[in-house]
Parts: structure tokens; sequence; C-alpha cells
């Protein structure tokens, strides 16, 4: 493990100097091995501002180099290559680290006699499978920051829903909402079903910068997700809302009016993605006609299915709305047959009419 202080120096502030210590290296031990698809790594590949390899490259300014160990991204041959790390680190023989896991954890506790539902290589004496249970027993306590990656990892999402069979849950159920890491944070959650990628890549970023002793903790809200990210609901960003606003309907999925009557949650969802689109400002979700399913949410999936029925509370505001939105409509409508003519004094007769008073000509 390196130290090292900041450039900025502070003078006459005692204590200032000791807060900004940070590591100039850390390592990023991800496992995926929850009850997951890996589709928040997959997805994390396609950051642009910045991408996972402008992170692991060291190209961006201020950070500490990055070592990141991901099963899906790793150069290694696999097996205990690839583990080799995830080892050091049980042994207290790799500091300082980031745990990040993908996937809900499932029950240990529920399986009678032998068995796991999922697992994470072999204990080298006895050949049998570590679980993932183990693995987070063991490293969580060690991490400088664990951060869990998608909404099956923050809050059980898919496979945790009604009538599962592993009993499975979100990192903090799992640990604690009162779990602190080495570096004093909470775990740190980032849901989306699969991760938005910049949003993931926003908050390892501030993460890192914490860790260089740049940045304060980022800012987490009551389930621990990054404020800035998941402050304001899906309709609150949606390029919709003005059809909302107006009372405009879809009846189809071939619309492109308000989803609301189709399905769409956006009103009560905390998600930034038809505010950001998914890569480069492209795609998204209702924005481009697609309902809302309220995947990054504590409830999901089960508070929101059937996924294809109109949710119970749109019922009643669309129909509150429309009154308002059909008298709004037209008289919208007359303002803009009203601007959509040039003014009169745009001719090319020979008199100007522009109303041009030379008067202040000496
Ligand atoms: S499509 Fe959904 S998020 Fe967009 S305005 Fe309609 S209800 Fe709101
Ligand atoms: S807009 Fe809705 S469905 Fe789309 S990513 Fe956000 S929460 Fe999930």
């Amino acid at each position: 493990m390196t130290t090292h202080s900041s450039t900025t120096e502070v003078s006459g502030e005692p204590g200032r100097d000791e807060e900004r210590q940070g590591f100039d290296e850390i390592h990023i031990l991800w496992i995926s091995e929850g009850m997951s698809c890996d589709g928040d790594t997959v997805s994390l590949t396609a950051a642009d501002q910045p991408s996972i390899e402008d992170l692991v490259l060291g190209l961006i300014p201020g950070l500490p180099k990055v070592n990141l160990v991901n099963k899906v991204l790793s150069p290694s041959l696999g097996g205990e290559d690839f583990l080799a790390p995830y080892r050091a680190a049980v042994r207290g023989e790799l500091a300082p680290f980031i745990l990040v896991i993908e996937g809900s954890i499932p029950n240990q506790n529920i399986i009678e006699g032998d068995g796991y539902w999922t697992s994470f290589g072999n204990d080298p004496e006895t050949g049998e499978p570590q679980t993932l249970n183990w693995w987070i027993d063991q490293l969580a306590p060690k991490a400088w920051a664990v951060v869990a990656a998608g909404t099956c990892a923050t809050f059980g999402g898919i496979h945790a829903m009604a009538g599962n069979p592993t009993g499975c849950m979100g990192l903090a159920d799992y640990l604690g909402w009162d779990f602190r890491s080495q570096g004093a944070l909470p775990v740190v959650n980032v849901p989306g079903c699969p991760i938005q990628p910049e949003n993931f890549m926003e908050t390892l970023i501030w993460v890192l910068y914490h860790a260089a002793g740049s940045a304060p903790p980022p800012p987490l809200d009551h389930m621990l997700r990054p404020q800035w990210l998941f402050g304001k609901t899906v309709h609150e960003g949606c390029d919709r809302g003005s059809y909302y606003e107006q009372g405009t309907f879809a009846k189809d999925y071939n619309s492109p009016k308000c989803l609301v009557k189709t399905g769409c949650w956006g009103p009560v969802v905390n998600c930034n993605v038809p505010k950001r689109g998914w890569m480069a400002g492209i795609g998204g979700c209702p924005n481009v006609g697609g309902i809302c399913i309220g995947c990054t949410m504590p409830g999901f999936p089960d508070a929101f299915m059937p996924f294809m029925d109109e949710p119970p509370g749109g019922t009643l505001s669309s129909m509150i709305v429309k009154p308002y939105g059909a008298v709004i409509r037209r008289l919208r409508g007359f303002t803009n047959e009203l601007v959509n003519h040039e003014p009169r004094w745009r001719h090319n007769k020979r008199k100007l009419t522009s109303g041009y008073d030379p008067h202040w000509r000496p």
C-alpha cells in the first residue's frame, strides 16, 4: 500500500493535511458470482465519459492507479491465476481494494445439508466450492469501499422476486444497512437492471477521487444511492412529459405520446436514464417508446408487475390532467398558429415598413 499527500497545501488549518491523505494505487476486486447475468459488467464496457479503458490506462488525472480484476474483462488465463488477487486480499496481503459485487446474494442458511447456491473458485485444500457468501464474509470487512453494481446486488432484483427458491437479497440486506467499510463508507448502491454505464462509472470515479483524498465521500440517499443520479424521477427527465401535461396519452406502443396508460411507471421511479440516454445520449426507456418498469427500484420487479398494465396511480392522475391539458393544448394551438407567421415588414417591396426611424442621424 502506498500513500501520498495531496499537492494542495492548506496552511494554518490544523488537521486538513491529514484529511487529504490518499492512495496512489488501488485494486478493484469485482465478483459477479451473485445471482447474476453479468449484464452490469457488459453494460460498463459501453461507458464513454470516461470509459473503462480510460480508467485502467490511467488517463484520468488525479486518480489512483487502478488494477481492475473482473472475470469478463480479465486478461488472465482464468482459474487460480485469476483468483490470485482475491486470495491475497483474503490473506490481508492486498490493500487497499474496492470490492464490487454483481448479482444478488443467496441465503445459504436455508440450505439443508451440503450444497451451495453459487460459488467462486474451489477451496485449495478440500476442493469444495467456495460460496459467494464466504467471499463476501472474508473480503467486505477488509475492503476500503464496497460497491453494489446493479439492482440485484443493491436490492435483490429479479432473482429475489416472490417465489424464488434461493431467498436471495441485496448486499446491504446481507451486510447490514449500517455496515461501514475500512474507508468508513456504507455500501455504495448503483442500481439499474443493468446499470446505466456512466452512472456506474461516475460513482466509481467519485469513490476513487475520495480514495485519492481529493473529494468528499459520495453523497448517498437513504437507500445508499448516489443522490445526483437517483434524486429525480424518470418522469422529471422524460421528454414525453409535455404530452402528459397536455393530457395526450398513447393507446398503443407505436405512439410518440406519453406511455403512462400503456404501463409506464416513470412518475414514481428514481432514475435518470431518459434524461441521460443510454450510450452517448442515445437510447433510453420511455423517451424512446419503452415503458419504464422501475428496474432501479428496491421494489423491483414485484411492485411493478404485470409490467404492461397501466399503473394504478396512472388512471387517476391522467384523468385529472385531461381537462386541464385539453384547455392548455387549445390555447397553445392559437398561439402556435400566431407565431407560425413571419412579421409583415419582411418583404421585397420599394418601401421600408419595419418601423426604422432615422431621426437620430446628424
Ligand atoms: S412516458 Fe412515462 S416518464 Fe414519460 S412522461 Fe409519460 S409517464 Fe412520464
Ligand atoms: S427508465 Fe425505468 S426501465 Fe429504464 S432504466 Fe430507468 S428505471 Fe429502468
